[in-house]
């Protein structure tokens, strides 16, 4: 067990980082998205910590939906796909699911589907112009107004969009993307939805009725050389492990598979017990920081499955045994991931289950 690596999920900083998106966003509601095991911090976790603090949850699939029903959830759950076949509805039905509708299949499910299970949620999902999901913004009032005559639907439909680079601040496709959706819902009645994490950041104007934030939630940060400390919010993660092993290496010889790395002088490499086969991204390139103690040094050498190697010229006083965070409040994963050649979220999401995860409430 002592060589476990440790994945130490702060339930404060979850609390503190939805506190800071209501302020940022108010008067929106906030969709918490829990999506993908909420970003690798573990679905039910973040869940119970947000009970009652989320006005909604997000999640990308009914089975998600399930799980936190299963867990006692009571608020409104959306799916952000909506249904992925025919029988789906029903499911959706009986758990209280809302569902996005982003596809004419999915209408026609609808339409074939019971009214008697009770009042399905839905929100109308409008492509604006990432492409992915959602339905051309020629076809939104009309789609909205088969909606409306459906007597299983709730009256109440929410009308969603989503963005393909709001983190780009003064970028032209979002003001574009903001405009579209407008335009494919005047006189649309129901509540709006555009926002994802960086939009909250970057684009008041797409406030809407709800906001659907991911990344902030766990302090994650998308913008391009900024961590999620920079915008006021905490990271929900630590990842962290044990130096178990100081040697000394001669100069000129190389260090790990493939020898990438050539040590410059007689000089002391440590052996950390983290490697991919934790999550931790293989591609992190020479350089990238990593605490040991207090100190930052610097990774060497290619990232193995169970191991990686550090240069512990700049931190002599480092001993087998201690604690070495990979990522963390005081080392923002933002830059690790920048170093990996990836993002963020990548990251936190590739947590695999060798990882023991623990919580605090910091
Ligand atoms: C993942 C997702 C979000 C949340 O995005 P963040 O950048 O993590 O805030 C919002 N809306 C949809 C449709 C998504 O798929």
């Amino acid at each position: 067990m002592s060589r476990t690596t440790v994945a130490t999920i702060h339930l404060g900083a979850l609390r503190h980082n939805l506190e800071r998106i209501r302020s940022l966003a108010e008067p929106a509601k906030v969709m918490a998205v829990v999506k993908a095991d909420a970003y690798g911090h573990g679905l039910e976790r973040v869940a119970r910590a947000l009970d009652g603090a989320a006005d909604a949850f997000a999640v990308a699939s009914l089975g998600d939906g399930l799980r936190l029903r299963a867990a006692g959830h009571r608020q409104r759950i959306v799916v952000l796909s909506g249904p992925d076949q025919a029988g789906d509805i029903a499911e959706m039905q009986r758990l209280g699911l809302d569902a996005a509708i982003h596809h004419e299949s999915q209408l026609r499910w609808l339409s074939e589907a019971s009214p008697t299970r009770g009042r399905l949620r839905v929100w109308l999902k409008v492509d604006s112009g990432m492409h992915r999901l959602g339905f051309a913004p020629e076809r939104a009032a009309a789609v909205h107004a088969q909606l409306s005559t459906m007597t299983g639907i709730d009256p109440d439909i929410g009308l969603m969009t989503h963005f393909a680079e709001s983190e780009v601040f003064d970028g032209e496709r979002t003001r574009e993307q903001i405009q579209r959706f407008q335009q494919a819902t005047t006189g649309l009645s129901g509540p709006r939805s555009l926002s994802n994490s960086a939009a909250v950041l970057g684009w008041p104007d797409a406030r809407g009725e709800w906001v659907r934030t991911g990344g902030l939630l766990y302090g994650l940060s998308v913008v391009e050389g900024k961590a999620g400390e920079d915008f006021g919010f905490r990271a929900a993660m630590t990842l962290s492990t044990r130096l178990i092993a100081i040697n000394a290496i001669r100069r000129g010889e190389r260090i790990g598979y493939n020898g990438l790395w050539e040590c410059p002088e007689d000089m002391p490499v440590g052996v950390a017990a983290v490697g991919y086969g934790d999550g931790y991204p293989r591609s992190a390139a020479a350089g990238t920081p990593v605490l040991v103690g207090n100190q930052r040094v610097p990774l060497i050498g290619r990232v193995s499955m169970d191991l990686i190697t550090l240069d512990l010229r700049q931190a002599p006083d480092a001993r087998v045994g201690d604690r070495v965070v990979l990522w963390g409040p005081e080392l923002p994963v933002e830059i690790v991931a920048a170093q990996a050649g990836t993002i963020s979220y990548d990251l936190t999401c590739g947590m695999t289950r060798r990882v023991l995860f623990v919580e605090d409430d910091n």
